[in-house]
């Protein structure tokens, strides 16, 4: 496979842009290679500047769900753009997503639109801060909620409720209200409330998580966290800027029951643009100005455009039939793959349409025994299924996605290449 292209536009990139890219993984560090660059994508292929084609299982980190320039989305959004590109004055577009959002979503009775995840949840955490009157959130080590200065942190070394910036540039007084807890791990959160429940404004969890790799929640882990904000006057806000419309149109909340005051939304409400939203019960979301005290504004917010992609495709997956759960057939027959031609190298966690492959011995229940997992062995598994063309995500922390275009055809191969890396592994 030549990659000549793709390591040009790479070299020239970096006297421009920091590192070559946009995004900091897209630079492919942790598989130690040089990233391609896409030309164009249709359906579950992706197509880079040199003309190779690849099975997509990065689906651009989440959003494309119905498969690449999905043509009834881009049919739509190419209509729309005859009509002005952006207004800044409310549209019934605006009117139309939020109602499709609530109707999938009920807890969403009233939402906000955004321009991405990293605002959606800054937004909620504002909102959760004004409506309690408190300033402490908690966060789980390995959760990843957007790289708002304080989300980024990490547990200190120190006393329990010690954060410290986990980024340059991030003033430790920034990050000095968000405690860590350990996901899977209700004693750590009963710690923190111990100490100080009553300036706990909101719990903030990945209910999958999907940013350490896919990371499921224990039986009773979700329930747990309903009980104990109820019980200490916080709430409880579910980033399903991941598992929104993935895990089936209800998310994570309506696959686990569980109920959360407050949910953010990114990735597939856009339906490939720019969008996030977050909302939740009426009374707290009653806050947000012009109705109450906590400010949060966007020029582009709910921009015509992007709305039209998010309505088109949420509409397509309501009335998508079993698609979600043939997806999810599908999703899980590859884990199958995976586990039987790697067997004991490798812990695979899977559900619905997300995976992850750990290069491990151990279950991976949380950021510790993720961390566990080999990153070369990863690496070397990386650019073995990119060179068969199979592209999955550029580091063992993120997630496979599954799109509903995603036929039995691209499994079969994409499990044969798993098969074939597998004996030469056998061989070793
Ligand atoms: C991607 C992601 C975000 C951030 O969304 P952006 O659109 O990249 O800003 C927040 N939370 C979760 C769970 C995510 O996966």
């Amino acid at each position: 496979m030549e990659h000549t292209r793709s390591e040009r536009l790479f070299r020239e990139s970096q006297q421009y842009i920091p590192g070559g890219v946009n995004s900091p993984v897209r630079a492919c560090r942790a598989v130690g290679c040089t990233p391609v660059f896409i030309d164009h994508a249709k359906g579950a292929y992706v197509y880079d500047v040199d003309g190779n084609r690849y099975i997509d299982y990065v689906g651009s980190w989440g959003p494309c769900i119905l498969g690449h320039a999905q043509e009834n989305v881009v049919r739509a959004v190419r209509e729309a753009c005859e009509g002005g590109l952006t207004y800044g004055a409310p549209t019934e577009k605006e009117l139309t997503l939020a109602k499709l959002i609530r109707a999938c979503m009920p807890g969403m009775e009233l939402s906000r639109l955004v321009s991405s995840g990293t605002e959606a949840v800054m937004s909620a955490v504002r909102v959760a801060r004004g409506y309690t009157g408190r300033d402490k959130i908690v966060k789980f080590r390995g959760c990843y909620h957007g790289h708002s200065d304080g989300l980024l942190v990490k547990a200190g070394s120190g006393a329990l409720t010690q954060s410290v910036p986990d980024s340059g540039g991030v003033p430790a007084d920034y990050t000095k209200h968000t405690l860590v807890a350990e996901y899977n791990d209700c004693a750590s959160v009963e710690r923190l409330f111990a100490e100080c429940g009553g300036e706990i404004a909101a719990v903030i969890v990945e209910p999958v998580a999907a940013n350490m790799g896919v990371v499921l929640p224990e039986e009773g882990f979700l329930p747990f966290l309903r009980d104990i904000t109820r019980d200490h006057g916080a709430l409880l806000i579910f980033d399903e800027v991941i598992t929104g419309f993935r895990l089936g149109v209800g998310g994570a909340q309506q696959r686990f029951g569980v109920m959360p005051d407050l949910t953010t939304l990114g990735k597939i409400i856009g339906g490939g643009m720019p969008v996030g939203a977050y909302g939740g019960r009426r009374e707290i979301m009653e806050q947000v100005a012009p109705l109450g005290e906590v400010y949060q504004a966007g020029t582009l917010s709910g921009n015509p455009l992007a709305t039209t992609a998010g309505i088109v495709t949420l509409a397509l997956l309501r009335d998508s039939g079993d698609r979600y759960e043939r997806a999810e057939r599908r999703t899980a027959e590859l884990a199958a793959a995976v586990r039987e031609a790697l067997g004991d190298r490798v812990r695979v966690n899977q559900i619905g349409t997300l995976m992850s492959v750990f290069f491990t011995g151990t279950a991976v229940r949380d950021y510790g025994t993720a961390t566990a997992s080999d990153p070369s062995r990863y690496a070397a598994f990386f650019r073995y299924m990119l060179e068969r063309g199979v592209y999955l995500a550029p580091s063992q922390y993120e997630a496979m996605f599954v799109s509903f275009a995603h036929g039995e055809e691209e499994i079969a191969r994409t499990c044969e290449a798993v098969r074939a890396y597998g004996s030469l592994q056998g061989k070793r």
